[in-house]
């Protein structure tokens, strides 16, 4: 049985950037239902992430992913650097769309000053 969920959002564990989080879920998606994937490095461990995806496309028929990624990640240590994140969130975009081509994903990388930039 489905219950419809219009979206599933994926980001790391770092408190320090769920109140950003937060603001701009109520901003951008408040008209929306998601499921919400916390984990350290956000999509870091693509096969953790698509594990989830597929439990979320699965029960509840997701149509939208939205993937965050941030600055000074612990769990990427020396390797967060802005080029490195934005590398793995077109990987993992790649990835998503190539098993389930009728999602919108959307990538963004979050400033510690809580700025969201979109990856494209
Ligand atoms: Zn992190």
């Amino acid at each position: 049985m489905v219950h419809p969920c219009d979206a599933l959002i994926v980001s790391c564990i770092d408190f320090r950037f769920q109140k950003y989080i937060r603001n701009w879920l109520d901003k951008n998606v408040s008209d929306k239902t998601f499921d919400y994937v916390g984990y350290a490095g956000g999509v870091k461990d693509i096969a953790i992430i698509l594990s989830q995806l597929k439990i979320s496309v699965d029960l509840h028929a997701i149509k939208q992913v939205i993937l965050m990624n941030h600055e000074a990640c612990g769990a990427y240590g020396v390797e967060s650097t802005p080029e490195n994140h934005a590398r793995d969130l077109k990987k993992a975009k790649e990835i998503i769309l190539a098993t389930y081509p009728q999602l919108n994903v959307q990538t963004y990388y979050l400033h510690l000053d809580g700025e969201f930039e979109e990856v494209l």
